[in-house]
């Protein structure tokens, strides 16, 4: 656990979330704000910062993250696929420095997967 990392303490339970699913290894729980109708997020329950910050040690919580995404997915109304977006580092845009799998969808598709800048 790191101290001063909202996903470390959504985590240990001293902040709230909307919790889908929990096991030894990871956590999933609705994004605070949805992009999507269905929008949640899973976690390793260990801090790892991000992808860049990987190593061998973190793999069984890294396949855990993408195994649970499909029954969670289809539990949330999302039965007919969905995206899963992982974002890492300055460069990807990562904002909450806590690693986390968005996984998105609904009943319609989902659009494009980045727009094209100008
Ligand atoms: P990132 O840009 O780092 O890939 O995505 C961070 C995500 O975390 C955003 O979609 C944001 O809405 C979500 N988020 C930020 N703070 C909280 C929070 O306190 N609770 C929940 N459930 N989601 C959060
Ligand atoms: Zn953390």
């Amino acid at each position: 656990m790191s101290s001063q990392c909202l996903f470390c303490k959504i985590v240990a339970g001293e902040i709230p979330s909307k919790k889908i699913y929990e096991d030894e290894l990871v956590l999933a729980f609705h994004d605070i704000n949805p992009q999507r109708p269905v929008h949640f997020l899973v976690i390793p329950k260990h801090h790892l910062t991000s992808l860049q910050h990987a190593s061998t040690a973190d793999e069984p919580a890294l396949g855990r993250m993408l195994a649970v995404a499909n029954k969670l997915a289809v539990e949330a109304g999302s039965p007919g696929g969905f995206r899963v977006i992982i974002n890492n580092g300055e460069i990807g845009c990562q904002e909450v420095p806590h690693l986390h799998a968005h996984v998105v969808g609904g009943e319609q598709p989902v659009g494009p997967m980045l727009k094209r800048q100008a």
